[in-house]
């Protein structure tokens, strides 16, 4: 029995759906399309990464989810897989923004150059705002859909990451209200969902830390590890009906983590 089946019919809370999970090849973006498919939705996962991509999808079942090479920051690449989508699937209910990258951690805004400034921004901000845009190119028409961006805690706070990174995160917020504003009249739903630190490759070597280090002593909810699978489930939600009026929200996955101030606490549970 595959861990397709092992979901009843009744429980697959993507059935029918089709969605489109930009970089699905890996980590986050992977373990959105392994949930997105086990409960039944038509997945196209596109990424730069060709061969991990085509590996996920021959892993999962061939005839619902495909891979299409796609460089986000790039627009004809963006518009070719979200038509590659409606055509391989005939629609799109759900757009995942997903891709993103770490930048180089330089935390002297003077050492920061323009071109890595602007290799950031052009992934994770202006990746993001070719997604909604191509998404709602074809969900406006079908009068329904679900876009969702991978932000971050670094989408409500400073000093956590580098001045690029938290701009373009910061960034995306603003995209998602201000879409969500105007695609609501179309029945399109637009969200965030915002982990925390996630020990993935993009995590790690910007912080250049080890799992450990990853999860360690900088969390705020302790005896629980925030893995790719939570983030998922968070997507999860937001892509399926069951979050069918949340529209504008920055879900944080966080553990408290941006509402809280360590140091201040550890002073007040003195008292
Ligand atoms: P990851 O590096 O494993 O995954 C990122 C994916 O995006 C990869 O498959 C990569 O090939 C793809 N990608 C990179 N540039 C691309 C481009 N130009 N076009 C298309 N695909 C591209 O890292 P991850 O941690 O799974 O990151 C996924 C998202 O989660 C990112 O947006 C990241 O900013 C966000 N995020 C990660 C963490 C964390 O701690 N890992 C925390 C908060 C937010």
């Amino acid at each position: 029995m595959t861990s397709v089946s092992l979901v009843s019919a009744a429980a697959r809370r993507l059935e029918g759906k089709v969605a489109v999970i930009t970089g699905g090849a890996s980590d986050i973006g992977e373990s959105t399309a392994r949930l997105f498919s086990k409960h039944g939705a038509k997945v196209v996962i596109a990424d730069i990464q060709d061969d991990l991509g085509h590996s996920v999808c021959k892993d999962l079942n061939s005839k619902s989810t495909s891979f299409v090479h796609c460089d986000v920051s790039k627009e004809i690449d963006v518009e070719n897989a979200i038509n590659f989508a409606v055509s391989k699937f005939g629609k799109l209910d759900i757009m995942f923004n997903n891709a993103g990258v770490g930048g180089v951690a330089k935390p002297n805004i003077l050492d920061n150059t323009k071109a890595e400034f602007e290799q950031v921004i052009g992934v994770n901000l202006v990746g993001a705002f070719l997604g909604t845009k191509h998404a709602a190119r074809v969900m406006v028409p079908a009068r329904r859909g679900s876009i969702i961006t991978t932000a971050s805690v670094c989408s409500t706070i400073g000093g956590s990451s580098s001045h690029a990174y938290t701009s373009s995160k910061h960034g995306v917020v603003g995209l998602m209200r201000n879409t969500a504003v105007e695609l609501g009249q179309f029945g399109i739903r637009v969200n965030n969902v915002s982990p925390y630190l996630v020990a993935t490759p993009l995590a790690k070597d910007f912080f250049k830390l080890d799992d450990k280090g990853v999860y360690g002593v900088y969390s705020n909810l302790k005896g629980s590890l925030l893995k790719p699978e939570d983030v998922a489930e968070a997507a999860l939600y937001l892509g399926s009906d069951e979050s069918k009026y949340v529209s504008g929200h920055n879900l944080l996955v966080d553990g408290g983590f941006s509402i809280s101030n360590p140091g201040f606490s550890m002073f007040v549970q003195k008292f």
